[in-house]
């Protein structure tokens, strides 16, 4: 069986051809061996990931050409008790809470109609609830998708984003939290999310920081000894957004008033000192992060943060014609 590949040779976000590698990544999916042959032929496979000279974005110089990839090596046959401790760990509540207020802020009081794209077990859902939103979900896996909507009473379609119809839904605000960094092409779900949206709704979309992250996985792997960066394998990370990128994929998707800033960590629930250490010292980084002039473009900012209007009626209505 061969592993195929199709190759990628422009910017998913600027268009741009000056790519230059950074890292390369391998391919482990032995796991699936009985469960999807052909997804597991990968295994060994290498790719370089390239970033862009002009934006900062960064992405394999290549992708598999096995057809529906990524929903294959996302069909993981979870256990309830996984699913059940991903619903009830707050280990992401100071995101959710970050977003949550910050939608709010910007919506005002009457406008409270909220999708969460990957809605994962739900808990961001339910916590959206508590705080006074009418919340919806998407969700792939079939798996989390039924118990979310079970947990929340809420509606948890089985849906990819393009297959959502736009109807008289038009919501105020759509959320994206660690979902985008998982998908090719980015911008394509950013329109479809712009399409989705009231006019003057609101884009929430958190992915880690591209670059920090690939510098903390390096000095990692030089401290420890046989330990290599991971974050790219399989292509589980497939888009790696810097500051910059995350804001022009906005933009490009016709958002505007587009602010990006440090977004917030997630807070391991390891017991003891140990763990206690470790919340406050990724929560001193943040605020670090957040405080500091400039911090946006270093490697204190490991996670990013973006938001972005989509435009009145009246001004999509002015692009279209003009
Ligand atoms: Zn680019």
């Amino acid at each position: 069986m061969t592993a195929a590949f199709d190759p990628v040779r422009t910017c998913w976000i600027c268009d741009n051809t000056t790519l230059v590698p950074v890292h390369e990544l391998i391919f482990e999916l032995s796991a699936y061996g009985t469960q999807d042959a052909e997804l597991a032929a990968y295994t060994g496979s290498r790719l370089t990931l390239c970033r862009c000279a002009r934006c900062g974005f960064a992405q394999p110089a290549a992708l598999p050409a096995l057809p529906r990839y990524f929903d294959r090596m996302y069909d993981q046959r979870w256990s309830d008790d996984w699913i059940r401790n991903e619903f009830e760990a707050e280990y992401k509540d100071d995101i959710f809470a970050e977003i949550l207020g910050s939608l709010a802020r910007r919506l005002g009081p009457a406008r409270r109609r909220l999708l969460d794209v990957g809605a994962h077990a739900g808990r961001f859902v339910s916590l959206a609830q508590r705080a006074g939103w009418t919340a919806e979900g998407l969700e792939l896996n079939p798996k989390t998708a039924a118990y979310a909507a079970r947990r929340t009473g809420a509606s948890i379609r089985q849906l990819n984003v393009h297959d959502a119809a736009v109807g008289d839904e038009a919501y105020d605000a759509i959320t994206l939290t660690d979902v985008l960094e998982h998908i090719p092409d980015p911008v394509r779900v950013l329109m479809r999310a712009a399409s989705l949206l009231a006019p003057d709704g609101w884009v929430a979309v958190k992915v880690p920081c591209g670059p920090s992250q690939l510098l903390k996985e390096t000095w990692r792997g030089r401290i420890l000894r046989g330990y290599r960066p991971t974050v790219a394998d399989n292509l589980v990370h497939v888009s790696h957004f810097s500051p910059a990128s995350l804001r022009r994929a906005l933009e490009r998707a016709g958002f505007v008033d587009v602010a990006v800033g440090p977004g917030a960590p997630e807070l391991p629930a390891a017991p003891g000192l140990r763990g206690t250490l470790s919340r406050a010292s990724r929560r001193a980084v943040h605020y670090a992060a957040r405080l500091l002039p400039g911090a946006l473009d270093t490697p204190l900012t490991l996670n990013l943060q973006a938001y972005g209007r989509r435009p009145s009626a009246a001004r999509i209505q002015a692009a279209r014609t003009a």
